[in-house]
């Protein structure tokens, strides 16, 4: 058992907060407050009963990042990839895979990056739309790789098997083998300890016919998958003008894909009918402003998608477009962007977006908030410094003040990952010199 005692302010959900103790027991929230220090005996035998004297600071649901793509982890400010059109951008992008060569080594080292500085700010689950197949590739071993990464260092991975491009029976048959090899026999698409999940994604109508979108969602359903894409980037509505003669929107829905099981991502340019529609298939929604707008591609207007109903995530994206995978930041920059296109979002809802929100897209009722039952995903923020100084609301200062805040401790399924800053399960080091030395070797 895992008991968090002294904070400053706990955030139960969105809505609800609290000052007493949280208990842990056996990776899950446990009613009552435990409060008077004594473990309160549902727990394990007491060996590895533990407390977290968590005096000076905040604690919060773990993080949801509904949208990266962490193999791009290892190529963040490349040139050419900045202030260029996206036509310019997929082909530097491509061109650099392709010197590295993308193996199962390479997914492995880039993938304990991503996470590592995921689990290092806060993020107890990812999202990594994986969309880079060589064709012929071993795919399952790529994806076991990525997954291997992520549960070495302890944090929750939902694996999208994307596509961009693909061949469209490699991309549903590859899409299969991995959930026989991963996951085998499931109907929910998640591990039975919540750490691994499986997903589908196409990149977009932009990238992917029809049939790709048609075959990964009979894989999705055959297996009880979620389903994801990205949807109305500017250049997506662009490509489906000239292509099809529609929005995406439109296209998405006549290929079976607005369904309660989606979510897309982006959503930049999107018409009022179009978020009506939306709103009535019970799709959600992820918001990635931190690859949006350097990418020229607008802010999402989150106010209008929530007022319509529709529930809306956080994501990163990947290195190429958001260098940082930094969450907290990214709703930080929601915040302060959202005026632009509507009215304001609180500290609190955008919080909510990226962790309950995020957790909605992935069907996974039991992450991002710390109500009884739920996962124990918490993070520990300290708030005790200059930058903290004068915060009336330690909650809305989270986002506020201290930009670029990383969390003190982070627990997942109540296990401690980061420990005063630092990975519990690594070294941060030999994440990067792994990095570094697969790329040197890229490159000969
Ligand atoms: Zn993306």
């Amino acid at each position: 058992m895992l008991t968090v005692t002294g904070a400053v302010r706990t955030l139960i959900d969105e809505h609800t907060e609290t000052t007493d103790n949280l208990r842990i027991v056996d990776g899950y929230v446990a009613a009552g407050d435990g409060t008077g220090g004594q473990s309160a005996g549902t727990g394990t035998g007491g060996v590895n009963d533990e407390t977290l004297d968590v005096t000076g600071c905040v604690v919060t649901p773990g993080l949801v990042n509904a949208h990266h793509h962490l193999l791009q982890s290892a190529f963040r400010t490349l040139p050419g990839t900045r202030g260029v059109p996206m036509a310019e951008w997929l082909p530097t992008m491509a061109a650099a895979y392709n010197r590295a060569g993308v193996d199962a080594e390479l997914a492995s080292v880039a993938a304990s990056v991503g996470v590592a500085e995921g689990l290092l700010s806060g993020v107890t689950t990812i999202a990594d739309h994986h969309l880079t197949w060589p064709s012929g590739a071993d795919t399952v071993s790529i994806a076991r790789a990525t997954v291997d990464a992520a549960r070495a260092l302890g944090g929750r991975l939902a694996f999208v098997r994307g596509s961009a491009r693909d061949d469209p029976q490699e991309a549903a048959a590859s899409a299969e083998s991995i959930v026989n090899a991963l996951l085998p026999e499931t109907t929910t698409g998640v591990s039975d300890d919540g750490m691994l999940q499986l997903a589908v994604g196409p990149a977009g109508v932009h990238s992917d016919s029809r049939e790709t979108f048609e075959l990964l969602g009979e894989v999705a359903a055959k297996y009880g998958l979620r389903r994801r894409t990205q949807s109305n980037e500017q250049v997506d509505v662009v490509i489906a003008m000239d292509k099809y003669g529609r929005r995406p929107i439109q296209l998405l829905e006549e290929w079976g894909w607005l369904a309660p099981d989606v979510t897309l991502a982006h959503l930049c340019d999107v018409l009022d009918e179009e978020i009506e529609l939306l709103a009535s298939t019970g799709v959600t929604a992820t918001h990635a402003p931190g690859c949006d707008l350097p990418m020229g591609w607008g802010i999402a207007p989150v106010v209008d998608l929530r007022i319509a109903g529709i529930t809306v995530g956080l994501g990163t994206s990947g290195g190429g477009s958001n260098d940082a995978g930094h969450l907290l930041a990214d709703a930080r920059l929601a915040m302060q962007v959202a005026p632009l296109v509507g009215p304001a979002l609180a500290a609190r809802e955008v919080i909510g977006m990226a962790t309950a929100g995020s957790a909605a897209g992935l069907g996974r009722p039991e992450l991002g908030h710390l109500r009884t039952g739920a996962a124990g995903d918490l993070c520990v923020w300290d708030v005790s410094g200059v930058a903290d100084a004068g915060v009336d609301d330690p909650i809305a200062g989270l986002l506020w003040a201290n930009p670029g805040r990383r969390p003190r401790h982070v627990v997942v399924a109540g296990r401690v990952v980061v420990r005063d800053y630092q990975l519990v399960n690594a070294d941060e080091r030999d994440i990067v010199a792994a990095l570094a030395t697969r790329l040197a070797k890229g490159e000969l």
